[in-house]
């Protein structure tokens, strides 16, 4: 058996093993439909979203596409707050769209500064503000309500939120964060197979993309938007995927969601009080930021990330993930999102630890 403690895809519950195994649904029937209306409701239900979110059949990217396509055009002035590379993710996407594009970056593991926040917003008008809220090449989670609240008291842009790594994992409230788009996936903390894009949208956003021109089929939220509301989608869905998603979503909340957010909690902070006093890692996050879903570990210069992870591999049947960009040789990433003991976490912990041991002395390979 694999410990899977990568950041995603996560590892499937029974259940959703089954579900997804068994026949698929038409997702022209009643009890697709019905179906349909159910998990959407319940996924509204998880971020306190005014309408049932919509289920697009692509990754995580290709929700933020979707949800960028259809809320920023050429004319757009956009600004993006980053501080990793799923912020970077942002900013890529956002550059297709518009050539009057802002950035603000942040250093990794920190999070946004406000007053520089703020004074950007008073010097320029923006359409539409991106941001993560779970950076998951850093584990950092975001102060989202402060960071809308700072963007509300300056600006009407709508406020894209990457939830992607956050969602299923740590509490989210739509409302009261004042965002108008977040975006989600299935393959991380819904633990849900790999294969659907989750995206809610304020009463605005609806209305932004209602009128925003339909520059594209498949990829714009629009055909999507009206098809879901009468409970629907329009074009053949990732359909055991949904199946899938249909059970997780059900289990998500018979654990109930004070449990599950308190797991994922502890999790984290088992990993941080690990390697506490470690004297070749520590954690990228500031304790403060710490994510609930990733804790990335920050290796000193001797160590490589790619080494420890084949090793983690190949003799603990471990899985981690390394770091991402600049930081892929100098970062191991530890995923506690979705279905995991805290027993699981322990077990990667101590096997972490010896692998550094043996890397650190030279032993071995
Ligand atoms: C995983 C992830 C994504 C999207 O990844 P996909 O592979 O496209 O699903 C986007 N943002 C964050 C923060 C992520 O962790």
């Amino acid at each position: 058996m694999i410990n899977n403690r990568n950041t995603g895809p996560t590892p499937l519950p029974p259940a959703v093993l089954d579900a997804m195994a068994q026949q698929p649904l038409s997702h022209r029937s009643n009890v697709f439909r019905e179906a349909f209306a159910a998990v959407t409701a319940q996924l509204a239900r998880l971020v306190n979203a005014p309408d049932p979110g919509l289920l697009l059949s692509c990754s995580g990217t290709g929700g933020l596409e979707a949800s960028i396509a259809s809320t920023v055009s050429a004319e757009s002035r956009v600004l993006v707050l980053s501080a990793g590379s799923y912020g970077d993710l942002l900013v890529r996407i956002a550059s297709r769209f518009t050539p009057t594009l802002d950035i603000m970056h942040f250093n990794p593991g920190g999070t946004f500064d406000l007053a520089a926040l703020q004074k950007q917003l008073m010097q320029a008008s923006y359409d539409v503000v991106l941001l993560t809220h779970s950076e998951s090449s850093t584990g950092v989670y975001h102060p989202i309500a402060l960071v809308t609240a700072t963007i509300r008291a300056h600006s009407d842009a709508l406020v894209l939120v990457d939830v992607v790594s956050s969602l299923g994992a740590a509490p989210i409230d739509m409302v009261e964060w004042g965002a108008d788009v977040l975006v989600g996936a299935t393959q991380k903390a819904l633990m849900a197979p790999a294969g659907m894009a989750v995206v809610y949208l304020s009463a605005r956003a609806q209305r932004c993309v209602e009128q925003h021109p339909v520059c594209r089929d498949y990829m714009h939220l629009r055909p999507w938007l009206e098809a879901s509301r009468q409970h629907g989608v329009p074009y053949t869905p990732a359909v055991n995927v949904f199946q899938g998603l249909a059970a997780a979503a059900g289990l998500i909340f018979a654990e109930g969601l004070p449990a599950r957010y308190q797991r994922h909690q502890d999790a984290s902070a088992r990993c941080r009080a690990f390697f506490a006093d470690h004297d070749r890692v520590c954690c990228v996050a500031a304790p403060q930021h710490a994510s609930h879903s990733i804790t990335a570990l920050h290796l000193s210069d001797v160590l490589s990330a790619s080494s420890i992870k084949n090793r983690l591999e190949y003799e603990h049947h471990i899985v981690v993930s390394t770091g991402l960009g600049p930081l892929a040789e100098r970062v191991i990433r530890i995923g506690h999102m979705g279905h995991f003991t805290l027993e699981e976490i322990d077990e990667a912990l101590q096997a972490i630890a010896q692998v550094i041991e043996k890397e650190s002395c030279g032993y071995g390979d």
